[in-house]
């Protein structure tokens, strides 16, 4: 069994969400617990809740994969915005309990010029406050491409994380391809073997629980994390497929966060989920699929 979904909008509640993933063949999906890249949260209904438990348990779907804010950073230089990560964190994980037993991503920070020994700190520091014993939501780390201050870069400064906190057992991972890629490691090939090898002697390979599988705009090692759609980018597909279907990994969710299909003379664009889940449970790359985005579309 292979769990494959893609990002999908929250804005209209979570049974909405459990509909759109079915259309889209989609056995896993993703979705901000507040507005990416502002904060503010929606009221969850019981009601909205229960109904998407039904699908969700009538279509077999795995474990779902919430993402919380971009500006959320536990490790930022300015006060006002530590107190709304450590608030936002917090208050997201007590609406998760709404949908027990599921997975919160979270990017780890920026540390801002102050160092990544006082971003590792105080990363730990917001674990602390929040993670609690009896949440049954598992909090994951993301793996990072090296952007400006960011961590989680390398493999080492996740462990150093999982290192300060009191419940470890409240992590883990979400392997992005799109940023480890982008912070300098090869996937393909053999490649992938031995950054998993890389990743298993670190932290452990058990406690990959999610990948995001993007292809990349940059080369190895750019730093720039600029998803690209499955095959159009420098990774490729014959090494995004062999990681989704690889028997290491077989029960763990694989999330697409790749781009919308821009239409040229207009301001449109369309998701490409539909056909990208399709190429990977056929395992076979559709070099036209761009071009059959727009066609369906403008019908
Ligand atoms: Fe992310
Ligand atoms: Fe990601
Ligand atoms: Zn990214």
């Amino acid at each position: 069994m292979i769990y494959i979904g893609s990002h999908i909008s929250s804005s209209k509640g979570y049974a909405a969400m459990g509909r759109q993933a079915l259309k889209l063949g989609a056995d896993t999906f993703a979705f901000f617990t507040r507005n990416p890249r502002g904060g503010s949260a929606k009221e969850i209904r019981q009601e909205d809740v229960d109904k998407f438990l039904k699908i969700a348990e009538e279509g077999g779907f795995g474990k779902l994969v919430a993402h919380a804010p971009y500006t959320l950073n536990a490790c930022a230089t300015k006060e006002e915005v530590r107190t709304f990560a450590r608030e936002a964190f917090a208050d997201d994980l007590r609406r998760m309990e709404y949908i027990p037993g599921n997975y919160y991503n979270f990017h780890p920070g920026s540390h801002v010029g102050q160092g990544s020994e006082e971003g590792i700190r105080l990363i730990s520091e917001m674990l602390n406050e929040n993670l609690k014993k009896e949440q049954t939501t598992t909090v994951l780390l993301e793996t990072m491409a090296g952007k400006g201050s960011e961590i989680g870069r390398e493999f080492e400064e996740l462990k150093r994380i999982y290192d300060g906190v009191k419940y470890p057992e409240k992590l883990r991972v979400c392997f992005d391809t799109c940023h480890v890629s982008d912070s300098g490691l090869d996937l393909s090939g053999e490649g992938f073997e031995n950054v998993i090898d890389q990743f298993d002697k670190t932290i452990g390979k058990d406690q990959i629980a999610v990948f995001h599988i993007n292809d990349s705009k940059n080369v190895i090692g750019a730093g720039k994390d600029r998803h690209e759609n499955l095959g159009f980018g420098t990774i490729g597909f014959e090494t995004l497929n062999h990681i989704v279907h690889h028997k290491d990994f077989e029960q763990v969710p694989k999330i697409l966060e790749t781009p919308y299909i821009k239409a040229e003379d207009s301001k449109k664009s369309y998701p490409p989920y539909k056909y990208e889940i399709e190429m990977l449970k056929q395992e076979q790359f559709d070099p036209q699929m761009k071009e059959k985005i727009l066609e369906d579309n403008q019908k």
